[in-house]
């Protein structure tokens, strides 16, 4: 990661062409700092490993909390179901696996958030943050070539937060309030992402100062590699894509590319890295298989959706149309019919979309990830043309409940909120929906789906109810709380219609979220 905690953002090198991953609105942020830091040799020195230093499992969570909350209103975070449930698939196994091997202590496993957001930058990088979150930039997922290399950096990161190495170097971050921790480590990502020079200086020269207090360890480096492969067997995936992570690393370092790949910066390939690396791999790992069809494509997504310029996506909308294509392998064409047709939404093509999308489907006939895939794509597709009925079409009604999948339910949805369908299929929907957050209430894109669900029922105070639960979801609860309000108030200009069971339910949810707000501003 950009461990968070390992700021590259020597200011030399902040790359001054790649859009902002999770630019921060940092003009908040400025001042929220503090007006100096102490030079670095007045802070206490950086406990080494095992002397038992470490913030509190909650602390941690709440410092997470802080940061996090910044972060949903950062105009890079990106909401992409696809994306999502590709990286949850790589995730949760490894979790499964970590807990399974004890390396998740209690505490944390029940306290930590254990969330992944997604950034659109189009650097590769990816870093832990406090409480068990994590930053993953879609720059990353563009450039890995299996699942396994992908698991491998989630692995290291996780890692670094389950052997506690985010909350030994915050607990001897004594002297400071977790709120200026918060800042620094906010105004450090924004100031690594930062076009504008000299408001990269302003924060660098904060961050810089303390940097020496912030840094991963070389040896926490190495036990996040070491714990991290550790994982990847029992995870299910090929060790050897830790390898193959590695290699790729040591390329770009070749190329000196400090710009496009933070992560290299935040991850030095030490020689002692590599030696350990490679007597692993001398115990013996199974070479990797090729990487499922599905990764290529949702590789390729990853890549469209990380802003990469309108002459970019007219060079992918225009390669299927290349001498030779069809002599491809599939593997190939698929990412280019797949890239193609997203760059062609991006560019309101919708022709030569669906042209791609039929493309697609022929070359992913007989995988059927990759064909539930090419499915969706087309459902987004007739979405964007403004074809809700054509995209319903592709999305078949689920029985609910656990088998239920999240990108189809959420292009359900859609679908229906813009006409297609009947009343019946949004109050069916509405209901498995409901279910859904019921056993998700962190799910803001399922509650706002749900409150668009609603108002098309004319359902105005089940729908200010799920609007307001999506704004806790984001733990924005001034917002929420602006919802709950809005509810009592339609509850109470329609007495006698109203619903007393959901308005009953308002009430109490608005003492609870009421109370979330005076605390959240109590730590101000
Ligand atoms: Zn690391």
């Amino acid at each position: 990661m950009r461990d968070l905690f390992k700021p590259k953002w020597r200011f030399a090198h902040i790359p001054s062409r790649h859009a902002a991953i999770f630019s921060i609105a940092s003009a908040v942020l400025f001042t929220a700092l503090p007006p100096a830091v102490p030079p670095a040799h007045a802070q206490p020195r950086l406990p080494t490993l095992g002397d038992g230093l470490e913030l509190t499992a909650a602390a941690e969570r709440k410092l997470g909390d802080r940061i996090i909350r910044e972060l949903y209103r950062d105009p890079d975070y990106l909401e992409d179901a696809v994306l999502q449930e590709y990286v949850q698939g790589i995730f949760q196994p490894l979790l499964s696996a970590a807990r399974a091997r004890g390396e998740v202590a209690p505490d944390i496993d029940e306290r930590f958030a254990w969330e992944i957001l997604l950034g659109r930058d189009r650097s590769v990088n990816a870093f832990a943050l406090p409480g068990g979150y994590f930053g993953l930039h879609l720059g990353l997922i563009g450039v890995v070539a299996t699942p396994d290399e992908l698991a491998s950096v989630l692995a290291h990161e996780l890692s670094h937060v389950t052997q506690r190495h985010i909350s030994r170097l915050i607990a001897q971050q004594g002297k400071q309030t977790p709120l200026m921790i918060g800042a620094l480590i906010l105004g450090a990502l924004a100031a690594s992402k930062s076009p504008d020079a000299a408001q990269a200086l302003m924060v660098g020269g904060q961050a810089l100062a303390v940097q020496n207090q912030l840094n991963f360890s070389r040896e926490m480096e190495r036990e996040a590699d070491r714990v991290g492969y550790g994982l990847m067997q029992p995870a299910g995936f090929a060790p050897q894509g830790f390898v193959a992570m590695f290699d790729k690393l040591q390329q770009a370092n070749r190329l000196n590319d400090n710009g496009s790949w933070p992560y290299l910066r935040s991850h030095p390939l030490t020689t002692q890295r590599i030696a350990d690396m490679q007597s692993r791999i001398a115990h013996g790992a199974a070479p990797a298989a090729p990487a499922p069809l599905q990764h290529a494509l949702l590789a390729a997504r990853a890549r469209v959706l990380s802003r990469p310029g309108t002459d970019a996506l007219r060079q992918w909308l225009a390669q299927p149309q290349d001498a030779g294509f069809a002599a491809r392998g599939q593997r190939e064409r698929a990412a280019a019919w797949y890239a193609a047709a997203l760059s062609a939404v991006q560019l309101s093509d919708w022709q030569a979309a669906r042209a791609a999308v039929r493309g697609l489907q022929d070359a992913v006939a007989g995988d059927a990830n990759a064909a539930r895939q090419a499915r969706l794509l087309a459902a987004e597709v007739e979405l964007a043309a403004g074809a809700p009925q054509a995209a319903l079409k592709l999305l078949p009604e689920s029985a609910g409940g656990a088998s239920t999948h999240r990108p189809e339910l959420l292009l359900r949805a859609q679908a229906l909120v813009a006409g297609a369908g009947t009343a019946a299929d949004r109050q069916a929907l509405a209901g498995t929906l409901q279910t859904w957050v019921t056993a998700r209430p962190r799910d803001a894109a399922a509650w706002q789906a749900l409150a668009q669900l609603w108002r098309a029922q004319g359902q105005g105070l089940r729908a200010l109810r799920a609007e307001a639960e999506a704004q806790v979801a984001r733990q924005d609860y001034a917002a929420a709380v602006d919802r709950f309000k809005a509810g009592q108030d339609l509850a109470r200009k329609s007495a006698g219609a109203a619903d007393y069971i959901e308005a009953s339910i308002i009430d109490t949810r608005l003492r609870a979220v009421e109370s979330l707000l005076r605390e959240q501003a109590a730590e101000r």
